[in-house]
């Protein structure tokens, strides 16, 4: 059975080093073409709140990745458009390893 997210878990903000990443829901131009985008320019993340509490969940883990490698500059080191192959690689393999492993969260 899919679980709906509950929309009153979603986190104002995200804390990486050196930024506050605020968290909105998603906007309409984007709603149904994407789950979810992070705006360097607003550092804001948008979420579609309306898939699935899983896809949420890696949505938010997704963008908050593309939030990292642009806080830390990693943008630079990374070919064109090899960030998304990282990120979408990366977020269910750590959200896995996090789950399995909760002292990596303490
Ligand atoms: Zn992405």
């Amino acid at each position: 059975m899919v679980t709906s997210f509950n929309k009153k878990d979603l986190p104002k903000r995200i804390q990486i080093p050196g930024y506050t990443i605020a968290v909105k829901p998603i906007r309409k131009k984007d709603k149904n073409v994407l789950y979810g985008c992070f705006e360097p320019d607003e550092c804001t993340i948008y979420v579609d709140l309306d898939r699935p509490e899983g896809i949420v969940i890696e949505t938010l883990l997704h963008e908050t990745l593309h939030a990292i490698i642009w806080a830390m500059g990693l943008e630079l080191q990374l070919k064109k458009g090899k960030d998304e192959v990282f990120v979408a690689t990366m977020s269910p393999v750590l959200r896995s390893v996090l789950k399995a492993n909760q002292v990596l969260s303490k």
